[in-house]
């Protein structure tokens, strides 16, 4: 069957990355979770005295972009792709409330948009990929015969969030969690460069009430559809 380009944006914490990931397994497609890359870069920032605070040296981390190298490996165990910065696992590093709490500001910059935009095209020049993400219909992927926007209440997604962390042993709060997740939205939608918005030609699915298995189903379906037209 001929290969096509799945694109899947929304909002902080809408189960993106889950549904991408299990329909590309699903379908024997490439699964790649761009704001992982935005993270990684956020990640090496902060390794890299790039932030006092909240506050990022611009200049400092444009002169280190050519050191970062960000790459997935498929994690048999999770069925994930693995984030590795210069061959470097940092997969759980990446999703610390740390990195969370400054990775928007980080993706908002021109440069480091030009530079993960660029890869992620290069990984979806031979097309039989799913890639989540904010701009993947309208910049990454702007010819994407299948394109998703998924949406969901911000209290929803922060207590999806909470219940993921905690599982994983970090100790967060719910309020910080809720307030991280509104202000990621304000800023992914209200940047300069490539903002959080609905592509006209994508699929607008609400999943505040839905199972995993329940958006799994509905996102084959739209597959088959597409697929079969
Ligand atoms: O998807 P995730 O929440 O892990 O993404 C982390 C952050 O990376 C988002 O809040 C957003 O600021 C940024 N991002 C982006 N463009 C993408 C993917 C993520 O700006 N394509």
């Amino acid at each position: 069957m001929k290969k096509i380009t799945i694109a899947i944006d929304g909002f902080s914490s809408c189960g993106k990355s889950t549904m991408a990931k299990d329909l590309a397994r699903e379908i024997g497609y490439i699964y790649i979770d761009s704001g992982a890359m935005y993270r990684a870069v956020t990640l090496f920032a902060l390794q890299n005295d790039c932030f006092e605070g909240d506050q990022l040296d611009v200049e400092r981390l444009r002169s280190l972009m050519p050191e970062i190298h960000v790459s997935f490996r498929l994690n048999k165990e999770t069925g994930r792709p693995d984030t590795y910065i210069n061959k470097v696992y940092v997969e759980d590093k990446i999703r610390t409330m740390e990195v969370s709490s400054r990775v928007s500001i980080v993706a908002a910059i021109d440069f480091v948009r030009t530079a993960m935009v660029a890869e992620q095209q290069a990984m979806g020049r031979e097309k039989g990929i799913v890639m989540d993400g904010r701009d993947i219909g309208t910049t990454v992927f702007p010819d994407a015969e299948m394109k998703i926007f998924l949406i969901a209440s911000p209290e929803i997604r922060a207590e999806r969030r909470y219940k993921e962390l905690t599982e994983k042993g970090e100790v967060v709060n719910f309020d910080e969690i809720l307030e991280n997740v509104k202000q990621r939205d304000y800023i992914d939608s209200h940047r300069e460069v490539s903002p959080l918005r609905q592509a006209a030609d994508a699929i607008v699915l609400d999943n505040s009430h839905m199972t995993i298995p329940e958006q799994n189903a509905w996102l084959m379906a739209k597959y088959q559809e597409i697929t079969s037209a």
